[in-house]
């Protein structure tokens, strides 16, 4: 049996973020992560490119994190586009007289995570244990004893942070509100001969949704959202055919296209969990609200959560309360609703909205884009809020 102040079950990017805020407050921490030591320092690419707001940034630099990812791997992003049908008036995003360079930035998720796991292996009072998975989890007095597969560890807060299908939340009989899409996401790289101008365009097509992520290096990031069935064939076809069927997809707009990565794909669920606490116990990232990539949320919300969390726990130290205390973590899941729940329910009506078919969609987003380009207030408030400023650095 060892001691850990807190314990953190998932050391995806929201797990090792937290383990670096909570130990920055002097608390020893061990993060248990399923897979094997050597995938965790060196996460192979999984397609996903993450597109983090200005506060994002800031966050992972205060961690520690940022100093990590290459400079070729943050694509700004200066301006975003959404369409919907083939010739219909866009609705636009950009940075014009906000004083940045980029509404925000784009950085693959497994950089992310190699930053973390990096930044958090060089800290002493961080206790990486790879190839471990929890067996239970129980309550004894005021501490949580966490049985794993390498032993026991004692604590007095346990943290559940692995993943929208999270199995601690289960073992926490934590219920949680789910929303199956029925589509999946199909997310590679692909070189193109036309420039990109770092734009973003994400349009709503009948029958498929399609977003371009601009990436350095002549890339775009394709992300392509369809039935289940035609993600599973699109991921097999040969290479030709495939670069010839997204070319198709896209209307040519970049030109010759070349798929230079793995393909992955993703079944878009959105959960969202009845409680973030328990006595002893939190949970954070996707496991606490595992949202439709749709928004590009997902993770930004899941720094902000863990961010939280360190900063009641610092004021419940202040106080006198152990990092455990249910008045700490009851603050914490208060304010963590409240920067969640509004987003969430927003989040699923676009994606519900913007992949129906029937016409009564259709002709609701035609009007829907033109009406919101035509607001300037609306478009500013967006636009602030995609690139969330608070306590913004410029990246470098
Ligand atoms: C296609 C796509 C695009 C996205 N784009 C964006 C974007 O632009 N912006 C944005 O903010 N977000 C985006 N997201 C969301 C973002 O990827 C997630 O929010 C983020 O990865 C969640 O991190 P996490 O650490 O909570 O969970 P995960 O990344 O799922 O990590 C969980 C970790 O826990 C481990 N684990 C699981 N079970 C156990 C167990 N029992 N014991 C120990 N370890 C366990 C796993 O191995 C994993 O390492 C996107 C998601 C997808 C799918």
């Amino acid at each position: 049996m060892t001691y850990h102040d807190v314990t953190i079950m998932g050391g995806g990017p929201t797990g090792l973020a937290a383990a670096l805020s909570l130990e920055a407050l002097g608390l020893s921490v061990a993060v248990l992560e399923r897979a094997g030591a050597p995938a965790w320092a060196e996460p192979a690419f999984d397609g996903r490119e993450i597109a983090l707001t200005h506060h994002s940034v800031s966050v992972l630099k205060a961690l520690g994190a940022w100093e990590h990812i290459p400079q070729v791997a943050i694509s700004p992003l200066r301006q975003a586009r959404v369409e919907t049908g083939r010739r219909n008036h866009p609705l636009t995003f950009d940075t014009q007289g906000r004083g940045v360079d980029a509404l925000g930035y784009l950085v693959s998720n497994h950089c992310i995570r190699r930053g973390l796991y990096l930044a958090a292996s060089n800290r002493p009072n961080i206790h990486l244990l790879g190839g471990t998975v929890t067996r239970h989890i129980r309550r004894i007095g005021e501490d949580m004893t966490v049985v794993h597969t390498g032993g026991e560890i004692r604590s007095r807060l346990a943290i559940g942070a692995d993943g929208r299908f999270s199995q601690l939340r289960r073992m926490q009989r934590i219920g949680a509100v789910m929303h199956d899409f029925r589509r999946s996401m199909l997310v590679c790289r692909m070189a193109h001969d036309l420039p990109h101008h770092h734009v973003a365009t994400q349009w709503f097509d009948e029958g498929q949704t399609v977003a371009l992520l601009p990436v350095n290096g002549g890339a775009s990031s394709v992300v392509l959202t369809l039935p289940p069935d035609q993600i599973e064939r699109l991921r097999m076809l040969d290479r030709d055919a495939f670069n010839a069927e997204i070319m198709e997809r896209v209307g040519n707009r970049l030109g010759n296209m070349r798929l230079v990565s793995t393909r992955h794909s993703y079944p878009l669920r959105a959960v969202y969990a009845h409680r973030f606490v328990a006595p002893g116990f939190a949970l954070l990232g996707d496991a606490a609200v595992g949202m439709h990539p749709i928004t590009a949320h997902g993770f930004n919300l899941g720094l902000k959560g863990q961010e939280s969390l360190a900063q009641e726990v610092a004021a419940g130290l202040a106080r006198g309360e152990q990092p455990g205390s249910l008045a700490t973590l009851r603050r914490f899941e208060r304010r963590h609703r409240l920067a969640t729940a509004p987003l969430f329910a927003a989040t699923n009506g676009i994606a519900t909205v913007y992949t129906r078919d029937e016409p009564a969609f259709r002709v609701l987003r035609q009007a829907g884009l033109r009406v919101a380009d035509a607001l300037a207030p609306f478009k500013s408030m967006v636009t602030e809020m995609l690139m969330d400023r608070e306590g913004q650095h410029r990246p470098g």
